[in-house]
């Protein structure tokens, strides 16, 4: 009799959540004080990047940072771009261009992405303007939204070679279900291959010592050296990659447990530090270089190779081209809501408001209109895609003491993840205890 590892979330105890109640536990060791940055609409609650490879249930987060005035650091490092010497910053990429150029006309560059607006610019910029002759790589969405593939197929037909990475499904989707399980973070098995398969592919398979991000996380307000235009190996790369957790758990016993193979792991396992370093390769921010603005570079993406918006508003938010390729996105700003009371209209929002495309005000009509609504459009096929099926997996379905996803079953894991200093419980009701909107 082989059993249950993965049990029935318990039901919660509601007296933690009690409206009236003076001192409230805080989960994941987020400030039990909550408090808004006054110029956007993050609050301090916001996770900031981290070795995600080490993250488990009780890892302490690192969260977003608020100055003595109350400006968070996405916010204060936004001040900065308009004091940059932009004219030096393309100067350098120049440089930076100019020492990795293949003249043979051979790959000197690789660009990961999945044919969102970042990816997009980034990729065409680089062809088109600085000469360069870019890779690109995708490590695909198992579950495609159709203008996401559209996209994806516009991107690579405007003229790229394009390395496609597809991780076996059977071993995404068991992971997918455990790290919502355990982490509530449906999400981090596909950060994981996005984030750890590039500088593999960079290093080992074709020798291309530069790798080109959008965006720099900067602009999140993660806490990294403002003046360096690299991605920090310390994310991406361990001293041993085998002694690594994915969904919060030790790969010895996703190995053991689960009935997985190192081969069914290793596209998301990071590069040993040793590997990386042999490589010499660097991977850079575009974002660091030249003025990065998130609605130029929709626009750009549109004029240039014809990239599609969603044909609708997507859950949970206003705006219709950020993240848009994978349904899994939906479920994911969805847990961010329920775990730090941010979803994704605060993101979006609070992007915009640095980019000086809406007002503060706007941005707290918007959170306050969308942020957390449950995203019902993908429900049936998500919840299919986190059922852990006999037919599908026989060896490890009875390690699940219910290994179907149905609505009832989510809503149990939702509350869970609901942290007593974040929720409070009224008239049969959740409700988020402090919000921008009534702060
Ligand atoms: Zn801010």
């Amino acid at each position: 009799m082989v059993k249950a590892i993965i049990k029935i979330p318990r039901k919660i105890k509601k007296n933690l959540y009690h409206p009236k109640l003076n001192t409230t536990k805080a989960y994941y060791g987020l400030d039990s004080n909550i408090k808004f940055c006054k110029s956007c609409t993050y609050s301090n609650q916001k996770p900031n990047s981290e070795k995600e490879y080490k993250h488990k249930i009780k890892t302490k987060k690192p969260s977003l940072k608020l100055n003595k005035d109350n400006i968070c650091n996405a916010c204060y490092i936004q001040k900065f771009k308009s004091e940059t010497n932009w004219k030096k910053r393309e100067d350098l990429l120049k440089k930076l261009c100019d020492k990795h150029r293949k003249n043979d006309g051979s790959y000197d560059c690789i660009i990961p992405g999945s044919g969102g607006k970042d990816s997009f610019y980034t990729s065409y910029k680089l062809k088109f303007e600085y000469g360069m002759n870019p890779l690109t790589i995708t490590y695909a969405p198992h579950i495609y939204t159709d203008w996401g593939y559209q996209n994806f197929k516009s991107w690579i037909g405007t003229g790229f070679d394009n390395f496609l990475f597809t991780p076996n499904i059977k071993v995404h989707r068991l992971l997918t279900r455990l790290a919502l399980e355990n982490l509530f973070h449906p999400f981090q098995p596909f950060m994981f291959g996005q984030n750890y398969l590039t500088p593999k592919i960079a290093a080992d398979k074709f020798k291309i010592k530069l790798v080109f991000y959008g965006e720099s996380p900067l602009e999140y307000g993660n806490a990294d050296n403002k003046n360096s235009p690299i991605k920090d190996p310390k994310y991406y790369t361990s001293s041993n990659p085998l002694n690594t957790s994915i969904a919060g758990i030790p790969i010895k016993n996703l190995i053991k447990d689960f009935k997985l193979k190192r081969s069914d792991l290793e596209n998301y396992l990071p590069i040993s530090v040793k590997d990386f370093k042999k490589s010499s390769t660097e991977i850079h921010y575009l974002g660091y270089y030249i003025p990065w603005h998130p609605q130029a570079a929709y626009y750009y993406a549109v004029e240039k190779g014809g990239f599609k918006p969603s044909p609708e508003r997507t859950p949970g938010t206003y705006s219709k081209y950020a993240s848009i390729d994978d349904k899994i996105d939906d479920l994911h700003f969805y847990t961010t809501f329920i775990k730090f009371g941010m979803g994704r209209a605060t993101y979006d929002s609070s992007q915009e408001i640095r980019n000086d495309e809406i007002t503060r005000e706007e941005g707290i009509q918007l959170v306050k209109q969308f942020d957390g609504e449950y995203p019902t459009r993908f429900e049936d096929e998500l919840f299919k895609y986190l059922s852990i099926n006999k037919k599908d997996f026989p060896l490890t379905h009875k390690l699940f003491e219910e290994p179907v996803m149905t609505k009832k079953y989510f809503n149990l894991l939702t509350d869970k993840f609901r942290s007593p200093h974040i929720w409070m419980y009224e008239k049969n009701k959740w409700k988020l205890r402090k919000t921008i909107y009534n702060d």
